[in-house]
């Protein structure tokens, strides 16, 4: 992108999540004037979860938007390679198993296929943006005028751009003005996430599919994926190395793993399972195991308790075309889907570097070539966004339906 002929633009970004941050690194590296507003107090507000799975998507667009260090470094805190797919029973039989012989690079770009540390992911998205991030700045809506966007935020405070992108995920505020007939249902599932420290006697529980790539554990209508997260290379180590100018954590080994079942099957109601705290969630994640093989309940068991939480699954329903403007969305902001197929980071990091690439190469600086720009990005977005939103709607109906093993190996074999 560094040679295309950067053109002036000044966008507000309501949203740092994956999405938001991914885009401001792209806009910037074009040249373009970015400000991105976060309604969290900073990057640690909340827990965001673990393991995410990332593949050529998330690949080529992180290829598009970061500079050279900090995709070096990206690539050097992915996971360690994971070549190997198992579907075990709850007493650990192998049920399937699919082996990778593929001989791609799963760290290329183009053939990315491997874990990542979510706030890892975070940190190196985050570097060399820290005066462009504002924290505590809650975006309510917009108003367009004459001359550009007037962002408004929760403090009654005020902002300008050429353009906004609501990046602020499923519950988007820019989304609930631009569409306001926009629906996201609560497909009814929720998974419970657990963190557990890899120490000597966690290491022993481990069941040697683990060793090896990512488990299913398939147990009629619950669930139980899991998956290691060892990094290539701890993120400081890296940084030092690679991107001085990168802050990023130490990543300890850890076994991240997911209960998955519709509400119901935890015992409680939805809205007590929502409200839940990390100790209840915890003790019905290991209720939910309590009658499998005793490493699997000994694993859930040792997790670290305060790091468990509840994710709802959401989906968000196909829209057909709107009026493209000064305001557009991106990622779970318009597309939220359920984490079945891995895909809701993925598409969030395409949109991204898509939204850059069109902005970047719009014929001229006249309002008209941007709104235009807007409604090329917005309709290819809507054609594969929302058919990931349908692929992982479908594989999430299954899994609900007890299907748990069939949708596993139809999205990893
Ligand atoms: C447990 C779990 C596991 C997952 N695993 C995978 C996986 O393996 N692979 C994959 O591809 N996807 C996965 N996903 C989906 C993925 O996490 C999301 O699709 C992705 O984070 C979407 O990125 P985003 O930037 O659109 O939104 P987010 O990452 O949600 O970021 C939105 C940001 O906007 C901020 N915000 C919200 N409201 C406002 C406001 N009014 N003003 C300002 N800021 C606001 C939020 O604080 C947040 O920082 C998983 C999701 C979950 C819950």
């Amino acid at each position: 992108m560094g040679d295309v002929h950067a053109r002036d633009l000044s966008v507000a970004v309501a949203g740092a999540g994956l999405g938001g941050l991914c885009l401001a690194q792209g806009l910037r590296r074009s040249g373009f004037e970015v400000d991105v507003y976060e309604r969290d107090d900073g990057p640690d507000a909340r827990p965001q979860g673990y393991r995410l799975h990332l593949d050529a998507r998330a690949g080529l667009a992180l290829e598009q938007c970061l500079p050279p260090g900090l995709l070096a470094l990206f690539q050097a805190t992915c996971g360690l390679p994971s070549r190997r797919f198992t579907v075990l029973s709850p007493r650990l039989r192998v049920l399937h198993e699919v082996v990778d012989a593929s001989g791609q690079d799963p760290y290329a770009p183009g053939t990315l296929s491997t874990s990542v540390h979510r706030r890892t992911l975070r940190e190196v998205l985050g570097t060399g943006l820290a005066d462009r991030i504002h924290h505590g700045r809650a975006v309510t809506g917009y108003a367009v005028d004459g001359q550009g966007v007037q962002v408004r935020f929760a403090d009654g405070d005020t902002a300008r751009a050429d353009l906004l992108v609501g990046a602020d995920g499923v519950h988007s505020a820019v989304r609930r003005q631009l569409l306001p007939h926009a629906v996201v249902d609560d497909t009814g599932g929720r998974a419970l996430y657990g963190r557990t420290p890899l120490t000597e006697r966690t290491r022993a529980l481990l069941p040697p599919a683990l060793l090896h790539g990512f488990t299913a554990v398939v147990g009629g209508r619950t669930g139980v994926a899991a998956g290691l997260v060892r990094l290539r290379e701890q993120p400081p180590h890296a940084a030092a190395r690679l991107a001085p100018e990168a802050r990023l954590s130490p990543v300890p080994d850890y076994l991240m793993w997911a209960v998955s079942a519709q509400a119901r099957e935890f015992g409680v109601s939805e809205a007590a399972l929502d409200r839940a705290d990390p100790t209840t969630l915890h003790t019905l994640a290991c209720r939910a195991v309590r009658n499998w093989h005793p490493q699997l309940r000994e694993l859930v068991a040792a997790a670290d308790v305060a790091d468990t939480f509840v994710a709802v699954i959401r989906s968000a329903e196909e829209l057909p075309a709107w009026r493209p403007s000064r305001v557009t969305l991106l990622g779970d902001a318009i597309h939220a889907m359920s984490p079945a197929r891995g895909s809701g980071a993925n598409t969030a990091l395409q949109d991204a570097a898509l939204l850059c690439r069109v902005l970047t190469e719009r014929r001229d600086d006249s309002p008209a070539a941007l709104v235009a720009a807007v409604g090329a990005y917005e309709e290819r977005m809507r054609d594969y966004g929302f058919a990931a939103v349908a692929a992982s709607r479908k594989a999430e109906a299954e899994t609900g339906t007890g299907r748990l093993a069939s949708w596993l190996l139809r999205r990893l074999g």
